[in-house]
């Protein structure tokens, strides 16, 4: 079922009518709405939820002809429905965004993993999404204090009856499982089953089984050429809450996963009406950063699990003379441009860290094209005709794959340092 609301850009009063595929999750979240106005280059974020469209003074009664888009809150559009200038009677005859998208994979059945997928996110993630960004505060705090932090998690979770934990680690074991069950929502088994996942589940494996004075020796050739303590508070926790947060302007993007679809870009014409280009190339930049800046332990652990040392580096069976200090001096490029020397981390890494992107959104080069909805990355700032084009979904789906990235080098962080918290 469908349902047709009408709104007004507030800066210059174009009208547009967004077509909902409705289905009962607005009563458990708002659904989020992002439309760019043609008209103005306004940027509008809107909600739907059990009171319908807000901000309610946006809406107007129904025009004859405007500027239409489907919306789904966890479905790509497609082109039949994205930024299409319909009559009324064009409208009423245009497919629902969820029979639109059946025919775009060629079957009529596109529910299947992604609706089981939507399920148990809404059941599982979307009441908890905020309790990560609610927590850091108090788990930040130094010291953290235990009784507070204690407090603010039995609130969260409602419940009337708790145990104060007894020490910071308690704490900090209680936020990192919460990231944990987090990830189990978001990493479903088509992914776990993907070459992007083998990394992290061969380092993780790497931590558990390894000998703890390895173990040890390899975190201090790490933390000599950066603080994984400083990463993990000053950077790392606190951009993967924030964009946990607000993981639902992800979905669409994420169903690309649903599909078993991996490639950047996916080369599939589809469009987001959840999220615009500002957040997502904000996003975008920060979780980049804290990829590259955690890359030491990345490749560390790599050496160490498949050199017997953090410090060997190996490429085609030949020993480089270089060391951690010499990988840590290199600059952003560089730095990619050496673990691109490597196929696992090439693989994992190299498709998601796209300086053409990150230097574009440095320098204010990122332009969107509202009626494609693709977005220019300008990368080189002295010649303006030189540009990337993603697009927005694609861009979407770089930034769920970075957080997946990213969660998974906290837990190897977290993990490490829970096993030599003794030693
Ligand atoms: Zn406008």
């Amino acid at each position: 079922m469908t349902v047709g609301e009408y709104f007004k850009c507030p800066l210059c009063g174009k009208t547009f009518c967004i077509k909902m595929q409705m289905d009962p999750t607005y009563t458990l979240y708002d659904w989020p709405i992002h439309v760019s106005c043609s008209n103005c280059g306004n940027e509008m974020d809107l909600v739907f939820n059990s009171n319908g469209l807000q901000p309610s003074d946006l809406k107007i009664d129904d025009a004859e002809q405007c500027i239409t888009f489907g919306y789904s809150a966890v479905l790509p559009m497609t082109s039949a429905l994205y930024y299409r200038d319909l009559s009324r009677a064009e409208r009423m005859v245009s497919f629902s965004p969820f029979i639109n998208y059946s025919f775009f994979y060629g079957k009529l059945d596109a529910s299947g993993m992604l609706g089981y997928w939507v399920n148990a996110l809404m059941k599982s993630l979307i009441p908890y999404r905020h309790y990560l960004k609610e927590l850091y505060p108090l788990i930040s705090h130094q010291p953290c204090n235990v009784k507070a932090f204690s407090a603010k998690l039995a609130a969260l979770s409602e419940a009337p009856k708790y145990k104060v934990l007894r020490n910071e680690n308690e704490c900090l074991d209680a936020f990192i499982d919460l990231f944990f069950a987090t990830y189990k929502n978001l990493s479903i088994a088509l992914y776990e089953k993907s070459p992007y996942a083998k990394l992290y589940q061969q380092l993780q494996d790497f931590v558990l089984r390894a000998d703890e004075n390895q173990l040890a020796l390899a975190r201090d050739v790490v933390n000599k050429v950066m603080s994984l303590d400083d990463w993990l508070w000053d950077e790392a926790l606190e951009t993967a809450a924030e964009v946990v947060n607000e993981i639902q302007v992800l979905f669409p993007s994420m169903s690309f996963v649903a599909m078993g679809t991996f490639d950047i870009p996916s080369g599939k014409e589809l469009y987001t009406m959840t999220v615009g280009f500002k957040k997502l190339d904000e996003w975008y930049a920060s979780l980049f950063e804290a990829l590259v800046h955690i890359m030491p332990l990345i490749v560390g652990l790599n050496n160490a699990m498949k050199n017997g040392d953090a410090n060997v580096f190996v490429v085609d069976g030949n020993q480089l003379s270089k060391t951690m200090i010499d990988f840590s001096k290199l600059d952003t490029a560089n730095r990619i441009g050496a673990i691109s020397q490597d196929a696992v981390l090439k693989e994992t890494f190299v498709p998601l860290l796209n300086t053409h992107i990150r230097n574009a959104i440095q320098h204010s080069g990122d332009n969107f094209k509202i009626e494609s909805q693709i977005v220019e990355y300008h990368y080189d700032h002295t010649d303006r005709s030189k540009h990337d084009d993603f697009r927005l979904i694609d861009v979407g789906f770089m930034v769920f794959m970075q957080l997946l990235h990213l969660l998974e080098a906290i837990f190897l962080v977290t993990s490490m340092e829970k096993k030599l918290r003794n030693v």
